[in-house]
């Protein structure tokens, strides 16, 4: 029986492309070697994108589409078309954007890699010729921060949603249940063995890109703050500040003290407050720790995720 291949992609306000992209799409489906499925998820879109799904799913018996109530971004979408996925026991599915800037061309290399055995095939651009500099120059120090912060070393400037991932990676995707989410940052929590791919970068084929300045900053600022304790940044500095404070003011008393010769030069006012400050900040410190299990707790992250395992393996009958 042939393996089943999902591939789903998210559309919002995408009637430009839609069609280009399932022309385009289809030329790199071995349908001889594959079950492939293509999964639009129409991300509540307000032109006619969904009739557009619906006609060519008339055309096409491996068209399917999940639509939304109204627009609730690209990450639910993913989240909403692996579940589709996996509903029709699909053996890998690719997410992949609608406007050609995930090349369709990889399509074949990456299930090779799939059948190497990489559970998680993804997509870096090279570099970013042709995009817009003030974009590229914000994802380059995105990308820095974000490491810094999370300590994912995997995620790179360039790197994309485009990916492939295998049925272990996607009911590990689909148990995390954040709703906060950051795809590039779930791939590097769950594991498993990965493996890049590079392609040079593509512009959109039509249409115009649905994230704003604004939106995309949100976005990288999510990243960050769901996959680091971000906030902790700020008692760390306050906390840093005033024991440099601290020890300015105590040095500067002491001097006091020495060239006046009397003990009672020694002015304690000021370093009191230093360090009742201080004190203060290290209990903010803690308590914003305190909030982050509170936070921790509440996603119901799984505590471990299973690669294999010969534990099934075992008769349950005791000899
Ligand atoms: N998209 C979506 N919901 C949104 C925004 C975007 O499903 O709220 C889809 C969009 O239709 C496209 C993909 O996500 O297939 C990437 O969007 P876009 O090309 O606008 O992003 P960019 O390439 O500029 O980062
Ligand atoms: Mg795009």
């Amino acid at each position: 029986m042939k393996k089943r291949i999902s591939i789903i992609v998210p559309c919002y306000n995408e009637h430009e492309v839609i069609n280009i992209y399932h022309e385009e799409v289809i030329k790199f489906l071995n349908d001889d070697k594959y079950d492939f499925k293509i999964i639009f998820v129409n991300d509540g879109s307000k032109d006619n994108s969904l009739e557009i799904m619906k006609d060519l799913a008339q055309k096409d018996n491996r068209i399917l589409y999940v639509s939304f109530s109204r627009n609730f971004g690209k990450e639910a979408a993913m989240y909403a078309g692996l579940e589709a996925a996996k509903k029709i026991n699909s053996d890998a599915a690719f997410i992949m954007d609608v406007d050609l800037q995930d090349p369709p061309y990889l399509i074949p290399k990456m299930l090779e890699e799939y059948e190497n055995g990489y559970s998680l095939v993804y997509a870096k651009q090279k570099n970013r010729n042709g995009a817009k500099k003030s974009t590229t120059l914000f994802a380059l120090a995105f990308y820095k921060i974000y490491s810094f912060f999370t300590g994912d070393k995997e995620l790179s400037g360039g790197a994309r949603d485009y990916s492939l991932l295998d049925r272990k990676v996607i009911d590990a995707f689909l148990s995390i249940k954040d709703h906060k989410r950051f795809t590039k940052g779930i791939y590097h929590y769950v594991g498993f063995n990965k493996k890049c791919i590079e392609f040079e970068y593509e512009k959109r084929v039509a249409g115009d890109t649905k994230w704003g300045f604004r939106k995309l900053l949100k976005y990288a600022f999510l990243g960050i703050s769901e996959f680091s304790e971000f906030y902790l940044i700020i008692p760390k500095l306050v906390g840093f500040i005033l024991f440099i404070l601290l020890g300015v003011d105590v040095g500067f008393q002491i001097y006091n003290a020495v060239s006046a010769n009397s003990f009672a030069a020694f002015n304690w006012s000021g370093i009191r407050i230093d360090f009742i400050a201080l004190l203060i900040d290290i209990v903010l410190f803690y308590l914003f720790k305190l909030l982050y299990d509170v936070r921790n707790q509440s996603r119901h992250r799984p505590i471990y995720i299973e690669d294999e395992s010969n534990i099934e393996s075992v008769n349950n009958e005791a000899e």
